[in-house]
């Protein structure tokens, strides 16, 4: 079928989504770029919404195959940031408007962190007046505790599917991490009422464009509110790496991938939110960028301090690592101009989708 007749579909098949990963053509992409982004433009409005990122320690009790902070690599130093740290970063944030913060770390499930974190989310909430918005990213929890946390405030929860084919997550982790479980989680979160956003790595050993088709219908049959989905990255400290035969070649593709893959998510799912990662800036300088132009509407910037950024590192080449929250926040602004992109301030830019779907039930 011709490209044009394909984008201009309703509802897209497989077989659609596969020749739109497919494409290699320059003039071919820009046209599925465009249409991605007249797409945003009309259901999203041609916007851009932060949510200031505090990745607040990498202790971690899992041991992801391909992550940098995996709990084997005895490589990094471990740190986990003071409540005064974290609450400081939070106000940075409510004082420049950035309307969201996302908390990241580590995964652990221990008690004192349950409260480590209650206590914080609680802190935002009292020290922004209610109005900064808490997304966390804390991994796999109870229900239970993800209930506490939404009770305290937080409303949405990213947690990745990482590979919604069993088989290649399987591959990705060791053998006491459960997919099931992970599904679990996430259908925990949307009964709770959280807004739930997931995500893949994209282009990591042994995945096919097929795979990640599946992914994009894997995030439509799950009714996700916001995906968040960037290039895999090499990490040299991980068993993953060992399976990555060019690097070089890998980097190149995987941007490619990457980009492909939030311009045709926004042709599946019209109104979500879809973040521009920062993986995709460790490829390519301007790959955030690059990914507004084609349908993301999402920036996370890193608002952690300086002095723990090296220390965070998931991947190789991780930008940003040496520059302070208010160098980002200019550089930032810049650059978000040259796409024609508004930066919306002092808004939480929750996903149309979410009031939608809440509404029908
Ligand atoms: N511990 C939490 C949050 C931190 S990790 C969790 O796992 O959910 C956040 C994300 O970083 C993971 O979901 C994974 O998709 C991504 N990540 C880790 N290592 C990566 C790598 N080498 N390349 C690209 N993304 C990676
Ligand atoms: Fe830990 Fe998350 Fe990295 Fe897995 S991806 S090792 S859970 S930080």
């Amino acid at each position: 079928m011709e490209l044009e007749a394909i984008l201009n579909k309703d509802k897209l098949t497989r077989d659609d989504l596969i020749d739109l990963m497919n494409l290699e053509d320059k003039e071919d992409l820009q046209k599925l770029y465009d249409k991605a982004y007249e797409v945003k433009a009309e259901y999203i409005g041609q916007k851009v919404y932060y949510r200031g990122l505090i990745e607040f320690s990498n202790v971690c009790v899992k041991n992801c195959n391909y992550c940098g902070i995996r709990k084997d690599n005895h490589k990094v130093d471990r740190f986990t940031m003071t409540e005064e740290e974290i609450l400081d970063r939070a106000k940075w944030a409510y004082e420049n408007n950035y309307g969201s913060i996302v908390l990241q770390s580590g995964e652990r499930s221990d008690k004192e962190f349950i409260e480590f974190v209650d206590n914080i989310i609680k802190k935002i909430k009292e020290l922004s007046n209610d109005e900064l918005g808490i997304t966390l990213s804390l991994g796999e929890q109870s229900k239970e505790t993800y209930q506490r946390w939404y009770d305290l405030g937080a409303h949405r929860y990213l947690l990745r599917i990482e590979s919604s084919n069993q088989e290649l997550y399987n591959s990705l982790h060791p053998d006491d991490h459960d997919f099931k479980r992970r599904l679990e989680c996430l259908a925990e979160m949307k009964e709770i009422g959280y807004q739930v956003g997931t995500g893949v790595m994209i282009g990591f050993p042994g995945q096919t464009i097929e795979n990640l088709v599946d992914d994009l219908i894997f995030f439509k049959e799950n009714d996700i509110d916001m995906v968040g989905m960037g290039p895999y990255v090499l990490h040299e400290d991980t068993p993953t790496a060992k399976d990555v035969e060019d690097n070089k070649v890998l980097k190149t593709r995987n941007l490619n991938w990457g980009l492909k893959m939030v311009a045709i998510l926004r042709l599946l799912m019209k109104d979500i939110n879809i973040a521009a990662t920062t993986a995709l800036q460790a490829l390519n300088p301007v790959g955030r960028e690059m990914a507004l132009k084609a349908g993301a509407n999402i920036l996370m910037p890193i608002i952690t301090h300086r002095k723990y950024r090296t220390e965070y590192q998931l991947y190789e080449n991780k930008p940003c690592i040496d520059e302070e929250a208010s160098d980002c926040k200019n550089c930032l602004a810049a650059r978000v101009g040259t796409v024609g992109d508004e930066i919306v301030y002092g808004e939480w830019g929750d996903s149309p989708h979410y009031f939608k779907r809440i509404n029908e039930k």
